[in-house]
């Protein structure tokens, strides 16, 4: 049989009487918007996180799209990034009418450089927005610092790294906002579109809340211009039981990455993650650089081994960012890891077997 690169399939089988109840009894309550789903999933989700607020909501997006909302960002602002993420990071940057100023990656990490955000700060500058790529948080204590200093807010993309510790503390409870996605494929995944926002400013909580459900107040008074930001309680229910899994599914990935990092060791044409020594990565993603990228990954593909590319080209670089005026070079470690960076198959259902073959035929290609 093929190997999966993630395989759902066999993580619903792991949970199905479990998912397949909870699913039913949202059929039969009818209560398919807001309710008690969503009520225990928010609190399930507090209590992991350590966030005072958790908002369920409808994506990673438009988690990410309230959180600037909420902290009212609009034209003539300008928000710090990385150019190494996936378009929904600056994408809502752009939507909402503000300008996405790019910093360059650090080589190792592949995270926002927090050395560099200072230089790229002006009196027009709002909000940074770090992302924790692959699972693994930036250098959040310096990216707050520079942030106090210059009296910005920090939103932390965590659409990756739901899960993950940076100095004891969890992912999505770092900054101002954190803001995480439950897509399917995601380290804590629903079956659909979903996502989180957590704060511990309770007005800022308040109004990500009235936002996301077309800014009301209280039935038919609205006092913002909102969107339709919810979650529903399917995707709630779906949650909650792979909640009560999650920490298993996590030691199962970082014993998956760590066999993987003893595996490829050797190959010398392989560079495998680097995770700094005070933080985790829930391997969102597990990524390797490789000179001859296409070779390998059309090389592993014929031995039945599925690969992908997060990213192959920076944001900088896309044509819906041509109106920000970069050009090829301006963010030369970015672009240099785009053209390298390839995903080898991660999740917590990954068998020994099949990951042997996967590096094996990394080790033949690399002799
Ligand atoms: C997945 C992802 C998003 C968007 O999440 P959706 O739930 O798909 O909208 C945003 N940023 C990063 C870094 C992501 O990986």
């Amino acid at each position: 049989m093929a190997i999966n690169f993630i395989d759902l399939q066999a993580q619903y089988r792991a949970y199905k009487e479990e998912i397949d109840r909870e699913i039913l009894e949202v059929c039969e309550s009818a209560q398919f918007i807001g309710g008690p789903k969503i009520a225990a999933l928010e609190n399930a989700l507090s209590l992991y996180t350590g966030a005072a607020h958790a908002i369920a909501c409808s994506s990673g997006t438009d988690a990410l799209l309230l959180a600037l909302m909420a902290l009212g960002i609009g034209s003539g602002d300008e928000v710090i990034t990385t150019p190494f993420t996936f378009i929904a990071t600056a994408e809502v940057i752009a939507f909402l009418g503000a300008k996405s100023v790019f910093v360059d990656i650090e080589e190792k990490t592949y995270n926002i450089d927090a050395h560099k955000i200072e230089a790229a700060i002006t009196e027009r500058t709002k909000v940074i927005i770090p992302v924790a790529l692959y699972g693994q948080c930036a250098d959040m204590d310096a990216i707050n610092a520079v942030a106090a200093k210059h009296g910005l807010s920090v939103i932390e993309d965590a659409c990756q790294s739901f899960g993950a510790t940076y100095k004891g503390k969890k992912s999505c409870n770092l900054s101002t906002i954190g803001c995480t996605s439950f897509f399917p494929s995601k380290p804590l995944g629903c079956y659909g579109d979903g996502g989180a926002i957590f704060t511990h400013d309770d007005e800022l909580a308040q109004k990500m809340r009235m936002l996301l459900n077309h800014g009301q107040n209280a039935r038919y008074k609205h006092r913002y211009i909102g969107i339709n930001g919810r979650l529903d309680a399917i995707q709630a229910a779906v949650l909650s039981v792979k909640l009560k899994h999650f920490d298993h599914e996590l030691a199962l990935r970082q014993k998956i990455a760590a066999r993987y990092d003893d595996g490829l060791f050797t190959c010398n044409n392989v560079a495998t993650p680097y995770i700094k020594a005070d933080r985790d990565s829930v391997y969102a993603q597990y990524s390797i650089r490789v000179k001859d990228r296409d070779n390998v990954a059309a090389a592993l593909s014929a031995r039945g081994i599925p690969t992908a590319v997060h990213y192959p080209m920076a944001l900088h670089l896309q044509e819906a960012f041509a109106p920000l005026g970069y050009k090829a070079g301006d963010f030369p470690i970015s672009e240099k890891i785009s053209e390298e960076i390839m995903s080898l198959p991660m999740s917590p259902f990954l068998s020994h077997d099949d990951q042997e073959q996967i590096i094996a035929a990394l080790k033949a290609l690399h002799a």
